[in-house]
């Protein structure tokens, strides 16, 4: 394998629209950690690069739902995950955010770049636009009836109930999220990135190129995408947040977010080596290695390689080492039903237990296939593995030591072989030393070739062949006897204990830290021989004061669990019952004189009609008990015009008249809504006077 001078890790910026999961963490975020500890110790020259993604519709759309504005909004969560990040020990080099200046900056030079090189394609065509608020509809925004299983409330590019994949001209009465209006189509311009004059390349680059080194499970997905064949893709949009396109023709245009997303990477190098992030990114000694979850692959393995491509001058990824989905207790994570292990509630909750969550989450690594995570099975492991096998056999070392040799590292001159017990010692020593190197050895071929599941158990190989050494020799029963064999025993162990805090460093940096405090010892001097020479190295040396015993970890108890498993049940029947995430988030609040302002009164509906050429609206006449007036309501879906005669309905008498196809409406008609979004409308339970008002 080539040999590189350096390395640009990063995994993939997470959006700014909630807390994080164990998924995130399992996916893109604890392996990339593991590698970049394991290269660092290994004394390789890396920077590991995240950031928050902060553009995109799913901001806006979030930002709207909680009414602030999307800065705010992604102030909000960046914040929160910069934080949760720091506090779960994900060792980021830079952790930086796409609103930042520096992305503005590179994100609209590279596109620059590109688009005076002349290979970006002008396009103009219809899309959607919502006229009364005066925007133009990303896909998100438009629902409608999905043309595959008639749901109602379909969005335009993908109905949630048959997960048919849709464009929003396909849906049947679509409308505007943001005002409930039909959108009409308008003509807008937009600039294309030809993603099919890439595909030769591409084939040669990746299919042929990475074909023995890729994970099969990214290979074969870029394959299948290469072999539908590749379209232009549209790289800028109508919004009004992101970065806007640099060019003077553009206004009101944006960079699509995953044309802005990646170049985050090198703005955030950029961020932290302002003078020196290009060797990261240009030198061809450099490793660039993207850590993602499956449904990030097509953008790291095919866009972003050919935007680099286009670009020049950079380097592109070396290994994009994506894996599959984490599931919980059987079931998929879910953000919007709050079915999540969230990663601050955890750090909370359970305090002080950062490596187990590692090891577990590595332990069922998704890195073949999709994997579950169950409480009862971190117990199990925390308990059976950590607990009884590596705690453990520091634990008993140290206690020995501190027992037979008050905490000093006996002096242990070769066991000369005087007794069948000296000869067992000296072969046990030499089989463990045998299955140490070879553990190492399988722990870090692991390691390189991004297999953490594998890698960690060869390092739990190392307690487990440690507690052996113990359990063969019998160092207790040897303590009135042979103080010289105790003394070769324990010196050996304490070594084993020592080269096992260096290889579980990458895995479990809080125990690592504990073997060394209790050893006395940070071992500067032996990490870079241990990961690059791979094999068992001398961490003690006679005489030496060891600290006090102290346990590594500590076991689980049923209670701990029990209260995570309520937790995920109460969400799950939440689910059930009519999931909350269905429920609009609660308004900001309001004085009782804002309250006040509003004149909320019973009308009596005289007349109702259809209102032309909308499927939506009815033009009412309604006798307010003041005055008999228009007005329009949305509710042609759900009343019919001749149902309404009679009916008492509940009205604001006091809203500003506002006009919709030509018609003036004075007032607006109160409805409930459901999840669904049907209307009903609001009647007294018993007549009223027309003019009564509501308070
Ligand atoms: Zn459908």
């Amino acid at each position: 394998m080539k040999k590189f001078k350096r390395y640009t890790v990063t995994s993939a910026l997470p959006y700014a629209n909630g807390p994080l999961h164990i998924g995130h963490i399992a996916g893109a975020y604890l392996p990339a950690d593991t590698y970049v500890r394991y290269l660092r110790l290994r004394g390789e020259d890396v920077v590991y690069v995240g950031g928050s993604d902060e553009h995109g519709v799913a901001i806006t759309l979030g930002a709207r739902k909680a009414g602030v504005s999307p800065q705010e909004f992604v102030d909000k969560y960046h914040e929160m995950m910069k934080k949760t990040f720091q506090e779960f020990g994900i060792s980021f080099d830079v952790y930086s955010r796409t609103s930042a200046k520096v992305h503005y900056d590179t994100a609209q030079e590279f596109f620059t770049n590109i688009y005076n090189k002349g290979i970006l394609k002008e396009e103009t065509s219809d899309q959607y636009y919502d006229e009364q608020e005066g925007i133009f509809l990303a896909d998100r925004y438009i629902i409608g009836t999905c043309p595959n299983c008639k749901y109602e409330n379909a969005y335009g590019d993908q109905c949630e109930r048959c997960g048919t994949s849709l464009s929003p001209r396909e849906l049947i009465n679509p409308r505007s999220t943001v005002s409930g209006q039909p959108p009409v189509l308008r003509q807008t311009k937009h600039w294309y990135f030809p993603l099919d004059e890439y595909e030769s390349w591409l084939r040669e680059w990746l299919l042929e190129g990475h074909k023995d080194d890729w994970k099969t499970n990214v290979y074969g997905q870029c394959k299948s995408w290469l072999d539908q064949g590749l379209q232009p893709r549209s790289i800028t949009r109508d919004l009004d947040w992101g970065v806007p396109v640099p060019l003077p023709d553009a206004k009101g245009k944006v960079l699509y977010v995953w044309f802005d997303a990646p170049i985050g990477y090198i703005s955030a190098t950029k961020e932290l080596l302002p003078n020196d992030w290009e060797k990261y990114w240009k030198d061809p000694d450099t490793r660039l290695i993207h850590f993602i979850g499956k449904d990030n692959i097509v953008f790291h393995c095919i866009i972003f390689p050919a935007m680099l491509k286009a670009a020049g001058d950079y380097i592109l990824p070396d290994n994009v080492p994506a894996n599959e989905f984490l599931n919980l207790e059987g079931d998929k994570l879910s953000t919007s039903r709050n079915y999540a292990v969230w990663l601050h509630e955890y750090l909370q909750e359970l305090p002080g237990r950062r490596d187990e969550l590692r090891y577990v989450l590595t332990s069922i690594s998704p890195e073949t296939k999709d994997a579950d995570f169950t409480w009862k099975d971190y117990q199990q492991k925390v308990n059976s593995e950590l607990v009884a096998i590596l705690g453990n056999l520091v634990n008993r070392v140290m206690v020995l030591t501190w027992k037979y040799f008050d905490g000093v590292v006996p002096n242990a001159p070769q066991l000369t072989e005087s007794s069948d017990a000296r000869a067992g010692i000296n072969r046990a020593k030499e089989q463990t030393a045998a299955q140490f190197n070879e553990s190492i050895n399988e722990m870090i071929n692991a390691l390189d070739t991004f297999l953490f599941r594998e890698a960690q158990f060869h390092m739990m190989n190392l307690a487990r062949a440690g507690n052996r050494f113990l359990a063969d020799t019998q160092p207790w029963k040897l303590a009135a006897t042979d103080k010289d064999a105790v003394a070769s025993i324990l010196s050996f162990s304490l070594n084993l204990c020592g080269n096992i805090a260096l290889a579980c460093e990458p895995f479990l940096p809080d125990g690592a830290a504990a073997i060394r405090r209790q050893l006395n010892n940070e071992l500067s001097d032996q990490r870079s021989t241990f990961w690059k020479e791979r094999r068992l190295v001398d961490t003690i040396t006679g005489g030496h004061k060891l600290n006090k015993a102290e346990l590594l970890y500590r076991n689980v108890e049923d209670a701990d669990i029990e209260r995570q498993i309520e937790k995920l049940k109460k969400a799950r029947e939440a689910k059930a019952a009519g999931t909350p995430s269905d429920v609009k988030p609660l308004k900001s609040q309001v004085t009782i004189d804002d309250f006040a302002k509003l004149d909320i009164r019973i009308g009596t509906v005289l007349q109702a009609e259809k209102v032309e050429k909308s499927d939506k609206l009815l033009k009412l006449l309604v006798d307010t008990g003041i005055d008999r007036r228009t007005i329009l309501s949305g509710i042609a879906r759900h009343y019919k015009p001749e149902d309404l005669i009679g009916k008492q309905v509940t009205l604001i008498a006091n809203l500003a008249p506002r006009r919709m196809m030509g018609i003036e409406s004075k007032g607006m008609i109160l409805m409930a809504e459901d999840k669904d979004g049907k209307l009903q409308l609001l009647i007294p339970s018993e007549p009223v006077n027309p003019g009564s008002t509501v308070s």
